[in-house]
This record gives C-alpha cells, sequence and structure tokens, in this order.
C-alpha cells in the first residue's frame, strides 16, 4: 500500500514551500505571511543584516552581535531609524 503523496502532510509545515533559515537552519514556511523570509523570525534577519552592514550597526573587532546588541538594533529599526 502506496501513502498518497499529500502535500498538506508536507515537512509539518501543513501548506507550501519550507525552506531553511539560513541563520539557525529551522524550517521555515515560505508564506506571505511570513515578513522575514527565508528566515524563521526578525532575529534571524537582524543577525544576517548585521552581517553585511558591517561596521554601521557592530562594534569593529567583534565577532558576532551579543544578544542585547540585537535587541537594540531590532528597536532602532523599529523606530525607523
Ligand atoms: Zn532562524
Amino acid at each position: 500500500m502506496t501513502r498518497s503523496n499529500d502535500p498538506s502532510n508536507a515537512n509539518g509545515a501543513g501548506k507550501g514551500l519550507t525552506v531553511p533559515c539560513p541563520q539557525c537552519q529551522q524550517p521555515v514556511a515560505w508564506t506571505t505571511e511570513n515578513a522575514y523570509r527565508p528566515f524563521c523570525s526578525k532575529r534571524c534577519k537582524l543577525i544576517d543584516l548585521g552581517a553585511w552592514a558591517d561596521g554601521s550597526h557592530r562594534i569593529p573587532g567583534e565577532p558576532h552581535m551579543d544578544e542585547t546588541e540585537l535587541d537594540e538594533l531590532i528597536d532602532r529599526l523599529e523606530r525607523g531609524e
């Protein structure tokens, strides 16, 4: 007996395409509701932004943003700065 290939049962996503978050590799549903796709969350998206916006949002010499910096960056972006 073959299982029917039901797309609603794929990857546990329920609908549509699922992609791995480029930052944390979590499966991310690729939907219009996900404003942060292909990232799983705003946080992962901002980590990636921080990676290319090198120097403007990062302390030189710091290899990674820490949690506090990231929260500050999120606050700043939400205020539109
Ligand atoms: Zn992620």
